[in-house]
């Protein structure tokens, strides 16, 4: 099987009160699984079968394979999503602190700029914290959008569609962006991002 099962790294209710136990219920219980289950029936048969989901995700972008890129995709930055948020998140530290102030200046000037990329996005989507030619990068795409197999190295990211903080926050999607950005982004997971890079691995 190369498609794993969807995996939470904490408890359901690990990150209450920013992220509710609900929330994980239906966001990773039925959101985050669809997507996987729905990704393994579409592979099924077809040469997408046996390969490893990034390989998946490159194959259907470059064929234009709508539906599988979008389950893939989706499968994919889920997954990596849950390990962009810790119950301990919060402040930088290291070598990923260093790059992020030196390319925005401050943290407090790196969550502004996140938080205006998030809330400026229009719709589904997922904004991301990424390394592209050894700068760190804020970016945002649409829907199932993803920077896996392109040039820009996935550090974080955030899950901007409604199902992430509607039972939370409502309608408030700055809210929820700001308690991610203040209380559960998971920096320990960005700088071991950072450091499997083989451009940063000396530094
Ligand atoms: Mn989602």
């Amino acid at each position: 099987m190369t498609i794993q099962d969807p995996k939470l790294p904490y408890d359901m209710n690990a990150l209450e009160p920013y992220m509710s136990e609900k929330t994980l219920s239906y966001h990773f219980g039925k959101h985050h699984h669809a997507y996987v289950n729905k990704l393994r029936k579409l592979v099924e048969g077809t040469e997408y079968a046996d390969l490893e989901l990034e390989d998946i995700i490159a194959k259907a972008r470059k064929e234009g394979n709508v539906a599988i890129f979008n389950n893939a995709a989706q499968a994919w930055n889920h997954d990596f999503f849950w390990k962009s948020l810790s119950p301990k998140g919060g402040q930088p530290d290291g070598k990923i602190k260093e790059l992020v102030e030196s390319e925005f200046g401050s943290i407090d000037d790196f969550k502004t700029r996140f938080a205006a990329a998030a809330t400026g996005l229009f719709g589904s989507g997922w904004v991301w914290l990424v390394l592209d030619q050894g700068k760190v990068k804020i970016t945002s795409g649409s829907n199932a959008d993803t920077p896996v197999g392109t040039s820009a190295v996935p550090m974080l990211t955030l899950d901007v569609w409604e199902h992430a903080y509607y039972l939370d926050y409502q309608n408030e999607r700055g809210k929820f962006v700001d308690a991610f950005l203040d209380r559960l982004i998971n920096w320990n997971f960005a700088e071991s991002n950072l450091k499997s890079q083989p451009a940063t691995k000396a530094a």
